[in-house]
């Protein structure tokens, strides 16, 4: 079966809902984004990117680069509102839609009759309905779809055919692969690669000295253009947990606190692995007459910082119920509310944090005893 993937992208999404509701915002440069001391930028509008503004910088040097710009702090019940909408227009097409964050979603088309002329009428239609202009890849895998409508950015239409892959590849900086980041980058310029054209050159056996197997072998296929990754419509509610049985029950706080912390490090090493940020963390304790306590806790920030992770668990046992002297059979710790970590940009609110560790909200007690 031929695969067709769309992929759209609404532009500078954030700031065009701003605009959307307020029109006397048109033309002028917006940012949305956290206004505190520590605020970051989440989205620019393509007026405050000409000032050299960018999502994740920080706000202080935003409002250096663009003292005439507008600020706004982010909305995202209006948001996710206009995401929804964004999301059914898409489910009109076909069911298997994708969403990877409130803007942009990934549509299985193959089994559309005429694909190209859905990806046109999505294009034209959906900003007509949403009242927000957006960006539209149509290629054969999800790779190719996504750099298709970064390419087409902003505004455009970019269907890739077969025959376009490769020179559509050859010039494209190495650093928009997937999992090209900045160390990865580096090391490859560091190398004299710089383009996918560049990297198409480089050896397999090569690459694999440079990456180690599995990220060798990764790059080899993703500078041919090459992924049979799914379109999956529904992500699973997943988590993450590590849990460890003592054999005998321990009763010294600082070495349960340890032990908390090497269990929080396990799993935020599972979290980065799999690409994945977390949005709860959990604590479980079970004493040594077998109560078990679970203790759970929202972060304000999706996170895969091991750091975080850790004080959160800390904190949770800091507020653990009295043990009344009993001792610890077991202790768990479990990550929850999993997203990919390229949902990251939408995480950079800038919100007033607590202390070291992420903004919390809303501790959640579970299981009781
Ligand atoms: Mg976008």
């Amino acid at each position: 079966m031929e695969r067709w993937i769309l992929h759209v992208d609404m532009d500078a999404f954030f700031a065009a809902v701003e605009r959307l509701d307020d029109p006397s915002l048109i033309g002028r440069p917006v940012i949305v984004g956290g206004l505190g001391a520590r605020g970051v930028v989440s989205t620019a509008s393509y007026e405050a990117r000409a000032y050299g503004v960018r999502s994740a910088q920080p706000m202080a040097q935003a409002r250096r680069l663009c003292p005439e710009g507008v600020f706004l702090p982010p909305r995202h019940d209006r948001y996710e509102e206009v995401s929804r909408q964004i999301r059914a227009h898409l489910e009109r097409h076909s069911p298997w839609v994708e969403p990877l964050s409130l803007d942009e979603a990934y549509v299985d088309l193959s089994n559309v009759d005429a694909p190209e002329q859905v990806a046109t009428a999505v294009h034209r239609e959906l900003p007509r309905e949403v009242g927000i202009s957006c960006s539209v890849g149509l290629a054969c895998n999800k790779l190719l779809a996504k750099l298709a409508s970064e390419a087409a950015k902003p505004a455009g239409l970019r269907i890739m055919r077969t025959e376009d892959v490769d020179d559509f590849l050859r010039s494209l900086p190495v650093e928009r692969l997937w999992g090209v980041g900045p160390k990865t980058a580096q090391r490859l310029y560091e190398r004299g690669v710089r383009t996918v054209g560049d990297l198409q050159t480089v050896d397999p056996g090569v690459l694999r000295t440079w990456f180690g197997p599995r990220q060798g072998a990764q790059l080899w296929r993703l500078s041919r253009g090459q992924d049979d990754s799914l379109v999956m419509p529904v992500r699973e509610a997943r988590s993450l947990s590590q849990e460890i049985t003592f054999p005998e029950d321990v009763y010294d706080p600082e070495l349960l606190v340890e032990e908390l912390r090497r269990l929080a490090d396990l799993v935020s090493a599972r979290l980065s692995e799999e690409e994945m940020l977390a949005r709860a963390v959990r604590m479980k304790v079970r004493w040594s007459d077998f109560t078990t306590q679970s203790r759970q806790i929202r972060l304000v920030e999706p996170t895969d910082d091991p750091q975080v992770v850790r004080d959160e668990v800390v904190a949770l046992w800091d507020r653990r119920l009295p043990d009344e002297g009993k001792g610890v059979r077991l202790l768990g710790v479990g990550v929850e509310g999993l997203l990919p970590a390229t949902f990251r940009p939408l995480s950079l609110f800038g919100m007033q944090r607590s202390g070291p560790a992420s903004a919390r909200m809303n501790p959640v007690d579970a299981d009781g005893r």
